[in-house]
């Protein structure tokens, strides 16, 4: 019999955290942003837990120096060969960025290559210590996935690795046998469009909870990806006990993200001497890993038995990337002080979360400048 669970499923747009009293800080300069991760199988990294997502936008060598410089977690995309990362690796040691939280991608559909490329980064771009692999598929339910994971972990036994997306609590526990961070969110990312063609996907709030609760009941980790919307949401889940948030709309509208500036002219309603005022505004394109756009650039073309999952964004221009990043450190460090957290492993413990109709103020959203 179908099963319908009647409990609601909450979003990112459902809930607030409830300011209130706790240990008395002063400044947000007194929260402490980094945090320890000790993970399952048996490494640690120290750093703060948001992450750029592993596309071929945001997953690229500049925005993840940016995010390594500034203490974060950073993913790069699967689409550098082994001497693209290698070259990488040299630029990052000559700028001493450091590299120990820089996770490298790998998908499923070619393991043999993709693993001989992991190999190749050991033997001859000096990747020996502190090694991160990004297990990413759309789909983590496969047996396949579970078969590649499996595979990684006996070739990498001291990797930190993360794998997904998933989207419930119950494969959890089998992932974690072999992952030390799950990667979790089906349908929330920007450019996804999985819930329109399959009906498939799990709202972020309760997603996160449901996962981190199972996950810490054997000290592994999770990632929240998808969806971020606000840096609010940054620390919502992170008060909702994810241990990692990625993000990939967010940054896809920077200097630092694959692509060219767009410039676009539109005619306005406002008249000067008989002509329409034209504005000229500008934007960056960001597309879905599954996208035809996507498919077409990687695998030679959409195959005829699969339906796009992603599509083709042009997403206002943000300018530097650096003003991003600094705002999400205030922006977790601002939200401690509401709550009383002298650091972001503490946000968890100390956050109330309230379920609401309604977020934020939009009254004078057309008149934002
Ligand atoms: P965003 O931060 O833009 O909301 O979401 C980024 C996340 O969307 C990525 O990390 C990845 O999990 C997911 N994603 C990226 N491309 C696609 C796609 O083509 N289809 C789907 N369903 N999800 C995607």
């Amino acid at each position: 019999m179908t099963q319908i669970l009647s409990e609601t499923y909450l979003d990112y747009s459902d809930i607030l955290i409830r300011p209130k009293m706790g240990i008395n800080l002063n400044s947000r300069k007194d929260v402490t942003l980094e945090r320890m991760f000790k993970f399952k199988h048996g490494q640690t990294r120290t750093g703060l837990g948001v992450f750029n997502a592993n596309m071929a936008t945001v997953g690229n060598f500049v925005v993840a120096a940016k995010l390594l410089a500034r203490g974060m977690f950073a993913t790069i995309h699967k689409h550098y060969s082994a001497d693209e990362i290698g070259t990488f690796f040299d630029s990052c040691r000559g700028q001493n960025i450091p590299l120990d939280n820089l996770f490298i991608t790998i998908g499923l559909k070619n393991a043999d290559a993709e693993i001989q490329k992991l190999k190749d980064l050991e033997s001859k771009h000096k990747w020996t210590a502190n090694r991160n692999i990004c297990i990413d598929a759309p789909n983590f339910y496969i047996q396949k996935a579970l078969d590649v994971l499996a595979r990684v972990r006996k070739e990498f036994p001291d990797a930190v690795i993360m794998a997904g997306n998933i989207a419930s609590g119950d494969i959890c526990l089998k992932l974690l046998d072999y992952a030390d961070i799950i990667k979790c969110g089906i349908g929330s990312g920007s450019a996804c469009l999985t819930r329109k063609q399959t009906g498939c996907g799990t709202p972020m709030v309760s997603l996160i909870v449901e996962c981190a609760d199972i996950a810490h009941s054997v000290n592994g980790h999770i990632c929240a990806d998808g969806g971020i919307v606000d840096i609010g949401d940054i620390c919502k889940a992170l008060c909702l006990n994810a241990d990692f948030v990625m993000a990939g709309g967010m940054f896809a509208g920077t200097d630092e993200a694959e692509g060219e500036i767009i410039t676009k002219h539109f005619e306005t309603n406002e008249m000067v001497d008989g002509t329409h005022v034209v504005q000229t505004k500008y934007f960056k394109a960001y597309y879905g890993m599954s996208s035809e756009y996507a498919n077409n650039k990687f695998a030679g073309g959409m195959s005829n038995y699969k339906t796009s999952e992603g599509r083709e964004l042009l997403i206002p221009y943000t300018g530097s990337l650096d003003k991003i990043l600094q705002d999400i450190g205030g922006g977790i460090a601002s939200c401690c002080t509401y709550i009383g957290a002298a650091s972001v492993k503490h946000m968890a413990k100390c956050a109330t979360i309230i379920q609401v109709h309604n977020q934020l103020n939009k009254v004078f959203e057309k008149y934002s400048v």
